[in-house]
């Protein structure tokens, strides 16, 4: 049987970064892709975090615009932040870009790879994958494996202790039209993100939706945490399309291409990481709720992966326990927190404008807010903690 040392499935930036730092520190690695081109068919607004080129080496080539501000609008008001300034890319360029630099690390990517399952082994992990191309099945042994398929990793029969009985409610439909205009829409479109929260009158359901402006094209879509047949997600976001077209586009000629996704935005998943086998990405269910981002969560998913095969290759030990840890103490207080946040403002959506309303009052609260980081000073921590009250007492009486 073919044997290697890392073994990562799916080659999306947990993927592709894992990959790439593992290979550069000297580590057999090979990547299983689905996909036969990596990133061609990812559905994303693909919205980078500020510094994220830096962060994560990633060259700026790959960057549409920079957007230097985000409106976050409700059915009464719309609220501008400063923000970054942020990034919009695509996906195929994003991921694309990680992969060639992982190949060049010396990385085996390979892709119309599909992941079947694993099976453990005293010395090591055995995965079973498709070769598409071939049409044959084929096992690989690793000594440690890196599970970042994104949304798709339910996971329950690949391990037990990756069961996560939320997984499926977590899941949101997403639906995304790439709107290619004859003529540049209003100047303000290519400076701004836009999020929208709503309840649909169309459904009734909530609606988390965006204008993230690119190079050559906008996109523009909506994401609804429940399972919609194919023409009602069209018409909802034929409905977000008219409404973004009359304020930045009228009367300009434009041509549409639609993509449709599952994206998870439900809790982070309880187990990532057990006996050589590690869960980044997506599939460890690291999304920001209140706004659907995880390439960032994800890239430094696939980091803390390459870290920690490396220091248990020089130990002789297994990585995942480290890893689940160090991952935990990165993302989980917080994508948890936003995770009750954003189920707290949609039982109520007047919520969404006490919140919006006070980040708006208070720039330091929303400076705060946007931080990933967890390294938050004791004033600051006290700070949020005030910020909190007054928001859930208000917040409260909406
Ligand atoms: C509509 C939409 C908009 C979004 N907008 C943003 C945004 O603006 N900013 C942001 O930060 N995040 C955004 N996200 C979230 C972001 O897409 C994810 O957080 C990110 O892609 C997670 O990266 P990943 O590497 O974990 O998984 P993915 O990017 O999903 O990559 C998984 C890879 O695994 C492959 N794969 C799947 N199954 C198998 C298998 N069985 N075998 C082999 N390979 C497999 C897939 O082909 C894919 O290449 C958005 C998501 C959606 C759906």
């Amino acid at each position: 049987m073919e044997t290697t040392e890392f073994l990562v499935v799916g080659c999306g930036p947990a993927g592709g970064t894992a990959a790439r730092e593992a290979a550069r520190r000297g580590i057999a690695t090979v990547v299983l892709e689905r996909d036969t081109v990596v990133g061609a068919k990812r559905v994303c607004a693909a919205g980078l975090r500020p510094g994220f080129c830096e962060d994560f080496d990633v060259p700026r080539s790959i960057v549409h615009l920079d957007p230097g501000t985000i409106t976050l609008t409700t059915v009464e008001k719309t609220y501008a932040f400063p923000v970054g300034p942020a990034h919009t890319t695509t996906r195929e360029e994003l991921d694309g870009t990680i992969a060639d630099l992982a190949r060049g690390e010396g990385a085996d990517i390979r892709t119309g790879m599909l992941f079947r399952g694993l099976e453990r082994e005293r010395d090591g992990v055995v995965v079973e994958y498709a070769d598409a191309r071939a049409g044959v099945r084929k096992r690989i042994k690793a000594r440690s494996v890196f599970l970042a398929q994104g949304s798709s990793a339910r996971l329950d029969d690949v391990d037990a202790r990756f069961r996560h009985a939320g997984w499926n409610a977590g899941l949101i439909t997403c639906f995304q039209y790439r709107v290619y205009l004859a003529r540049p829409a209003t100047a303000e479109t290519y400076g701004t993100l836009e999020m929208h929260y709503y309840v649909s009158p169309l459904s009734g359901r909530n609606v988390i939706a965006w204008m993230f402006p690119k190079r050559d094209h906008l996109s523009i879509g909506l994401g609804i945490q429940a399972k919609m047949p194919g023409a009602a997600l069209r018409a909802e976001t034929d409905a977000l399309l008219a409404t973004v077209e009359r304020r930045l586009f009228p009367g300009i000629p434009y041509t549409v291409r639609d993509e449709g996704n599952l994206l998870y935005g439900g809790l982070p998943r309880a187990s990532i990481g057990a006996d050589g086998v590690m869960v980044g990405g997506t599939a460890a269910g690291l999304v920001d709720a209140t706004t659907g981002e995880g390439i960032h969560e994800a890239a430094t998913t696939g980091r803390l992966a390459a870290e920690a095969a490396g220091d248990a290759r020089a130990r002789g030990t297994d990585p995942a326990p480290a890893y689940e840890r160090a991952v935990k103490r990165a993302f989980y207080r917080r994508l948890r927190h936003r995770h009750h946040l954003m189920s707290f403002l949609e039982r109520r959506p007047p919520r969404f404008d006490v919140l919006f309303r006070q980040l708006e009052e208070t720039p330091r609260f929303a400076e705060l807010l946007q931080s990933d980081r967890n390294a938050f000073s004791a004033w600051e921590r006290m700070y949020l903690y005030v910020q909190a009250a007054k928001f859930s007492l208000r917040a409260l009486r909406a």
